[in-house]
């Protein structure tokens, strides 16, 4: 069985689940920002500024096998993602980790 999957979305779901998987599959993880934002943090980081730092968590360090690419996806469809860029990823399995806006 092909075991490439493409997560979208790097946030607290897909974070989690794109390391979980790596263990057994050819993980790309899609995702905009250069870093994980551990949004429980926020309230402390807007009081103590100095602190602020704590909450971004590289995602060049999460993933021992796979890779992050930093991009936007515009679509996916069963053999994959296109990016904004243009960039295509054939994937085998699709995760959707988009979260969700409170509006
Ligand atoms: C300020 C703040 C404080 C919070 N504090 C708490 C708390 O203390 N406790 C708690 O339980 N919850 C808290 N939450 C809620 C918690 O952050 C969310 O429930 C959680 O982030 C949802 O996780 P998720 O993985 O579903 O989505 P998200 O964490 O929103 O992740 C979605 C990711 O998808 C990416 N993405 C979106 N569109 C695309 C696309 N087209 N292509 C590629 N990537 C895309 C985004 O950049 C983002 O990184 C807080 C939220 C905020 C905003």
């Amino acid at each position: 069985m092909s075991r490439a999957v493409a997560v979208i979305g790097g946030g607290y779901g897909g974070a989690a689940a794109a390391k979980a998987l790596a263990e057994e599959a050819d993980v790309v993880l899609v995702e905009p920002k250069d870093a994980f934002v551990h949004a429980a943090g926020s309230l402390r980081a807007l009081v103590q500024p100095d602190w602020a730092s704590s909450i971004f968590f590289p995602y060049g360090r999460l993933l021992s096998r796979g890779r992050v690419v930093q991009g936007r996806a515009a679509s996916v469809d069963p053999r994959g993602v296109t990016l904004e860029s243009g960039e295509r990823i054939e994937a085998d399995h699709l995760v959707l980790a988009t979260g969700s806006r409170y509006p």
